[in-house]
């Protein structure tokens, strides 16, 4: 039906005539001629139409926005004066000779270039139309872009795309399931996968060796702004290589990504372990392109009887934490009292805070609620320690580790997004040496990462010190987004077992829920590892999309629905009588 897209025209088609199909974006008439903006994927062109196609011509004056038009016509150069550099097409319009309606359309429910007056309730409701916007059809294709690029490399390097069940049993990655009951095993349901975890360790087992899958996900989680209950991995599993080797492969992965997709070198990606991290940002997906660091001070504050601080000082859990803005001493009151609030968030309970006016001048230089408490001695090598100069403004975190390291880590990021500090380029890192478990809570212990994660230390040691272990895991980090994880697997049962033990799942349990597994290990089960990207957070970043629901075409809203087909829904009462349930009273709709 079109010889070209609309978006594709430029001077070296002119003279050519052509055919285009697409949405009228704008109608303007221009006394006696009529301009039509046509629209498709690929980008708008202005097509005219005057009197003298007299038939053609009426059609034209009848179109409203979003009416689905053919047009033959005639490219030509714009005279001089009206190109529109604003428009990839602007040098060139297209004289219409020919325009077929091929369908109407109602007045669209938000002007496609005001969507941002509207809603995102309303974007939702009609996502189709949302998706018009050359913005979102532009991310949307620049996501298959990468899909493509990730398949081409993976497939050059000899992984196989293979497709695991959707209808399984719970993969435990640390959310809720989501539950499918199954009519023909009255009472018992599957679990929709939270990853293809198993599967994929199931497939080296069987000697596949290298396997890919661009795998959809399911996770009923209580949604924040960069999750979705359903949300695509690139899967990765292989046998035979080491934690360096997966590394290095999958990095060249990304490396081309952004080669490919947006003609970005990514620089050399550091290793760095998780306990340098916690330390030096407070945080295990370090954004590296902010230059301030949090810096322990405990020692220092265990010589002060300042009992906020030197409590923490003296806990062997606690940790007091200096971090140095430099030109922070700008910085309101106001502001600051923001700043308390914002870590309160994070658990702690106030902030403490330093400004240098003049480094020189010793204490009377500097101005702070806080400098009574602590002898002039101690703020000198506080002073050294944190390399102050003038103008900076010095915050402290004193609680236990956790508090600290979440609430500086998190106001280092706020504070360098408030006063500019975050430099323009892309920061990737590895983060390695993670810990194997970290406190439930309740007593217990909980994997960092999942529990067939292979530990880095034999299984006596292990079990004689669970909270000092670490693991063979390794995320990927870039720009404080974490991109993807993954680990070295448990490939022996007994070791498998042992974690297990670690983790309050005893024989019977274990047996019941991961038999299949632990006897699947037993059969010549080959070293393997893996990782998993988050393909969506991927795309975001690559977009510099705010949301992760402008890079999915129909995402759900932030209560896990769907606006547009109003899913989840109600059934009928056969269905449920047929699944052999009953519900336990009446849920009426809201
Ligand atoms: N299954 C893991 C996840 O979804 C990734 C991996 O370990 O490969 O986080």
């Amino acid at each position: 039906m079109r010889s070209h897209y609309c978006g594709a025209l430029g001077t070296t088609n002119i003279d050519e005539t052509v055919t285009l199909c697409g949405w009228v974006d704008r109608r303007r008439d221009h006394g006696g001629v009529i301009f039509l903006d046509l629209r498709d994927r690929e980008g708008i062109v202005q097509v005219v139409f005057d009197p003298d196609t007299q038939e053609h011509f009426e059609r034209a004056d009848r179109v409203r926005s979003e009416y689905v038009l053919q047009i033959t016509g005639r490219v030509r150069a714009r005279g001089e004066g009206s190109t529109n550099p604003a428009m990839a097409t602007g040098e060139i319009e297209v004289l219409g000779k020919k325009l077929e309606i091929l369908n109407k359309a109602e007045t669209p429910p938000f002007q496609l270039d005001e969507h941002t007056a509207v809603g995102e309730d309303v974007r939702l409701h009609y996502r189709y139309m949302d998706l018009r916007r050359p913005e979102m059809q532009q991310k949307l294709i620049l996501r298959s872009k990468i899909t493509k690029q990730v398949r081409n490399f993976l497939d050059d390097e000899g992984f196989l795309d293979i497709e695991t069940p959707i209808l399984t049993r719970a993969t435990p990655e640390g959310a809720r399931d989501y539950l499918v009951p199954s009519r023909t095993h009255p009472g018992q349901f599957f679990a929709l996968p939270q990853s293809p975890q198993l599967f994929k360790q199931l497939l080296m087992v069987s000697g596949f060796d290298r396997y890919y899958q661009i795998a959809r996900c399911f996770r009923d989680e209580d949604l924040r702004a960069d999750r979705q209950p359903e949300f695509t991995q690139i899967d990765i599993e292989t046998a035979f290589l080491n934690e360096e080797e997966i590394m290095a492969i999958t990095e060249r992965m990304i490396r081309g990504v952004f080669k490919s997709v947006l003609d970005v070198e990514l620089p050399a990606f550091p290793h760095m372990t998780y306990a340098e991290a916690m330390d030096r940002y407070g945080s295990d997906k370090p954004d590296l392109r902010i230059d301030l660091e949090l810096v322990s001070v405990d020692d220092l504050m265990q010589q002060v009887d300042f009992k906020v601080f030197r409590g923490p000082a003296d806990d062997e859990k606690g940790r007091v934490a200096a971090l140095k803005v430099p030109g922070g001493a700008s910085i309101s009151r106001k502001v600051i009292d923001g700043y308390t609030k914002y870590v309160s968030i994070y658990g702690a309970r106030g902030l403490a805070w330093i400004k240098v006016n003049d480094i020189d001048a010793g204490v009377e230089g500097l101005q702070s609620p806080i400098l009574k408490f602590m002898p002039e001695e101690i703020v000198a090598q506080l002073m050294q320690r944190v390399e102050a100069a003038n103008g900076d403004i010095i915050f402290f975190g004193a609680d236990t580790a956790h508090v600290v390291n979440e609430a500086l880590g998190a106001l280092r990021i706020k504070v360098a997004q408030d006063q500019g500090l975050v430099a323009d380029h892309w920061a990737p890192l590895w983060v390695v040496d993670f810990p194997m478990f970290e406190q439930d809570g309740k007593g217990g212990w909980s994997p960092l990462h999942h529990p067939f994660t292979s530990p880095a230390c034999s299984a006596e040691e292990l079990a004689a010190n669970p909270g000092a272990a670490l693991s063979r895991a390794y995320d990927m980090v870039v720009n404080g987004t974490e991109l993807g994880g993954g680990s070295i697997r448990i490939h022996e049962a007994e070791m498998q077992k042992v974690v297990f033990g670690l983790l309050g799942i005893d024989d019977e349990e274990a047996e019941e829920k991961f038999g299949f597994l632990l006897k699947a290990l037993q059969y010549g089960a080959p070293p393997h590892g893996g990782l998993a990207f988050g393909l969506d957070r991927l795309v975001m970043l690559i977009t510099g999309a705010t949301s992760i629901r402008d890079v999915i075409a129909f995402p759900k809203t932030q209560s896990a629905a769907c606006v547009m087909t109003d899913a989840p829904g109600d059934v009928s009462s056969e269905q449920l009588r047929e699944l052999n349930i009953r519900l336990r009273q009446t849920v009426t709709p809201e």
